[in-house]
C-alpha cells in the first residue's frame, strides 16, 4: 500500500510501519528504550519514516509514525522525532537505510568512564559485527533540543554505531533488524566490557 506524502506516495509504507511497530517493541522488550527515549526509522527511497516525539516505542501505533522527505529543502513535519535532523543527515550522507536511536544503559556507564575515544568489543561476535564503537561527547544544548548531526554522521560514514557521552547511541543498517541487531550487538559488547572491568580493573576500556 502506497502512503501519501503531499502530492508523493510512499510505496511500501504500509509495510515499512509494521516493522517500525514490531522493531519498536521488541527494543523495549529487551530494555534497550524506556517509555519516552529513542527513536527508529526506516527509509525507502527518497523519504523515511520515523517515531514520533516523546512516543513509546514499546506500544507504536501507525498514527506514530512521520514521513519525512529526505531533501535538504524540505521541511521536517511537526510531531517527528526531535532526533529526526540526525537521521536525515544519515541517510543523505551514508548507505544506510535504517536507523536505531537507544539509551542503552551499559553503553551510557562505559561512554562516561572510557580513557579511549572507543569502545574495541571482546567477544568474536562483537568484533565481527561492530570492529570498533567511537564516543563522541554530546552536542545537545537545552531540554528540547537535538543533537547536531555533524559529528554522528562523520562517525557513520565509516562505522555502524556510535555512542555519545551522556546520551545514547545511534546504529545503523540495510535493513531495520540489521540496525536492531547492531544496536542490541552494542549493549551486549558494553556489558561484556562492564563486567571485565569489575573483575579487572586493568581491563579498563
Ligand atoms: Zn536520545
Amino acid at each position: 500500500m502506497a502512503i501519501k506524502l503531499g502530492r508523493r506516495s510512499f510505496e511500501g509504507g504500509a509495510l515499512l510501519q509494521e516493522e517500525l511497530i514490531a522493531v519498536g517493541r521488541e527494543l523495549y522488550e529487551r530494555g534497550l528504550q524506556t517509555t519516552r527515549s529513542g527513536n527508529i526509522s526506516v527509509c525507502e527511497g527518497a523519504m523515511f519514516f520515523i517515531t514520533g516525539t516523546g512516543t513509546n516505542l514499546g506500544r507504536l501505533k501507525r498514527s506514530d509514525l512521520v514521513a519525512v522527505d529526505l531533501r535538504d529543502s524540505a521541511p521536517i513535519p511537526p510531531g517527528a522525532s526531535r532526533e529526526t535532523p540526525v537521521h536525515k543527515a544519515i541517510y543523505n550522507a551514508t548507505a544506510a537505510r535504517a536507523i536505531v536511536h537507544a539509551h542503552p544503559p551499559y553503553a551510557i556507564a562505559l561512554a562516561q568512564v572510557a580513557k579511549q575515544q572507543g569502545i574495541m568489543p571482546i567477544h568474536n561476535e562483537g568484533a565481527a559485527g561492530l570492529q570498533w564503537v567511537p564516543i563522541i561527547d554530546s552536542s545537545v544544548r537545552g531540554k528540547e533540543a537535538g543533537e547536531d548531526p555533524t559529528a554522528i554522521v562523520a562517525e557513520l560514514v565509516r562505522w555502524c554505531s556510535v555512542v555519545i557521552r551522556n546520551h545514547g547511541a545511534f546504529a545503523v543498517g540495510p535493513n531495520l533488524d540489521e540496525a536492531a541487531y547492531k544496536m542490541m550487538l552494542l549493549e551486549d559488547v558494553c556489558k561484556i566490557a562492564c563486567i571485565l572491568q569489575s573483575l579487572d580493573p586493568a581491563n579498563a576500556t
